[in-house]
């Protein structure tokens, strides 16, 4: 009976455990709910800003990896210069929040490409591996499909024709990562631009044992000699000072030594290591109220210019806001009385991490999903949850927008009290407490309806796994539309790389942005208007 009665074309309510009559192109997701699949350069965008470490809480990360490389390879296969350009596009302008989704798919582009594919990527190479750990992770990548062919060859021994000092500064600071050397890679590929560097470390890695390169020749090279013979923590200080070296050059067992420390943030280290390491310079004892180094910290996060130079992405700096502030070390380690300063500047750091977004001045209904699934960690990053990264990503249009609505939702939906203008740890917290439930994402336009709110884009943040509604999304919106008149649009920002979506692609007022991608508030913005 129940059957015959909820079944029609005219009725506008499909539970979402059914797919809407006549929408053969609805698949269920893995909670069991119906949705929809989003393309495969949609998928491939979502891969490459997301990643898939670590799984979600319905996926294993072998099986969501084995799926998206699935559909790099599809997209290989597909237009090859597209999917390099693309690759190149997200990784050099920091959109992604690490860099290794770009450098697997990369290799994918190399094994499965076309001759022209396979150039695009070997000009791509330096572009994407901009660093030595990301060439190492590269090379472990390419030899996990179809091994050393020549124009990977070609392109790794390319890569080694940086110019001698920079080259000089690869080889000091990145030395070995995967089981992968420079060593490794200079006899698999043979390079010639720089003979002299590559016979040092052909020679002397990791022995450093005789010094067969010219003195003077290479500044960085020389010094890290010298850090390597030091006797104290005194003396590798002293050295790190003299000749500008990054942590890496210096022995591992002076590293619990403040003045070495105090050196390294002085002379060369980067923000992202800056913000990685503030907890091993708290625990030494250097971040201390009113000390220089507190305001090298605070300096170096307010020097917007540097921090996007350095392409810092705001999980990073979260992820360094949520450890630091925590005031011990995640395997509960040393601890420390966290600064405000430098929480605040860390704060700070996020927003100008995303730039100057214009505000719409339409009214955004953001909407969490808090549901169980939500409390899976960010791919990647072991200490932020899908559900803390979700609400920060709508404190930034929260910031931007002057006519907003903060809430929360599982199978009810709640209102997180929650502004624009406190601190994201506070944020995060709230949204860590609830104890979310069953999925129904169709809520935020059902609750605007029944409550008569005038909104004109719904933002909903989610892992589409929704399962739990007596009606679609995209069903709801249309309702709400139709009660209020008003041609509302949602947009669905994913926070996982699992191809679902419940924005129905026929609808042009619904969209499918990516979660953690640096451009999306400005998409968002572009797409409210
Ligand atoms: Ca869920």
């Amino acid at each position: 009976m129940t059957t015959y009665r909820s079944f029609g074309t005219r009725n506008r309510n499909t539970p979402q455990s059914e797919p809407i009559p006549g929408r053969e192109d609805m698949v269920k997701n893995s909670a069991g709910g119906y949705v929809w699949e989003v393309d495969q350069w949609t998928k491939l965008e979502r891969f490459l800003i997301l990643g898939t470490e670590g799984g979600t809480y319905y996926i294993k990360e072998k099986e969501l990896t084995k799926k998206n490389a699935e559909n790099v390879i599809a997209c290989v296969k597909a237009d090859g210069l597209r999917t390099v350009a693309l690759i190149r596009e997200i990784s050099e302008s920091g959109r992604a929040v690490r860099n290794d989704p770009a450098l697997f798919a990369l290799a994918v582009a190399f094994s499965f490409g076309d001759e022209a594919t396979k150039t695009t990527a070997r000009w791509a190479l330096p572009h994407v591996a901009r660093i030595g750990t990301h060439l190492f992770h590269f090379a472990q990548y390419a030899e996990q499909f179809r091994g050393w062919g020549r124009a990977l060859k070609r392109a790794v021994a390319e890569w080694y024709d940086l110019s001698q000092k920079d080259l000089a500064y690869q080889l000091v600071k990145y030395r070995q990562r995967d089981s992968w050397s420079h060593a490794d890679l200079l006899r698999l590929t043979h390079p010639k631009a720089h003979p002299d560097l590559y016979s040092w470390v052909l020679r002397d890695f990791p022995k450093h044992a005789e010094y067969k390169i010219e003195e003077g020749k290479y500044r960085i090279i020389d010094g890290f000699m010298k850090a390597q013979k030091a006797a104290t923590p005194g003396e590798s200080a002293k050295i790190i000072r003299e000749y500008r070296l990054p942590r890496e050059a210096v022995l591992t067992e002076h590293l619990t030594d403040k003045d070495v420390w105090a050196a390294l943030l002085e002379v060369d280290m980067g923000p992202e290591a800056m913000i990685r390491n503030l907890g091993n310079m708290a625990k030494v004892g250097l971040l201390t109220p009113f000390s220089d180094s507190v305001k090298i910290v605070t300096d170096k996060l307010a020097n917007t210019e540097q921090m996007r130079r350095a392409r810092v992405h705001p999980v990073k700096i979260l992820a360094g806001l949520t450890v630091y502030g925590q005031g011990h070390g995640v395997r509960g380690d040393g601890k420390w009385q966290p600064v405000a300063q430098i929480k605040d500047a860390l704060n700070d750091a996020f927003y100008a991490s995303f730039g100057f977004i214009e505000p719409t001045g339409k009214n955004h209904m953001l909407a969490l999903d808090v549901s169980a699934s939500m409390s899976g960690p960010i791919a990647g990053m072991e200490y932020l949850a899908c559900n803390e990264g979700a609400a920060v990503m709508a404190m930034v249009t929260a910031r931007t927008e002057p006519n907003y609505m903060i809430c929360a939702f599982d199978q009810r939906i709640r209102d997180l009290h929650v502004t624009a203008n406190e601190r994201l740890d506070a944020v995060m917290k709230k949204v860590k407490d609830i104890n979310g439930g069953g999925t129904d994402t169709s809520i935020p336009p059902m609750f605007a309806q029944e409550q008569k709110l005038p909104i004109d884009v719904f933002v909903v943040y989610t892992d589409n796994e929704t399962w739990a509604g007596q009606a679609h999304t995209s069903e709801r919106l249309r309702n709400y539309r139709k009660a209020s008149g008003r041609p509302a649009k949602l947009a669905t920002v994913a926070m996982v790389s699992n191809g679902f979506t419940i924005a129905d692609p026929k609808d042009p007022g619904m969209m499918d942005f990516v979660g953690f991608d640096l451009n999306t508030p400005a998409a968002l913005a572009a797409f409210a208007q």
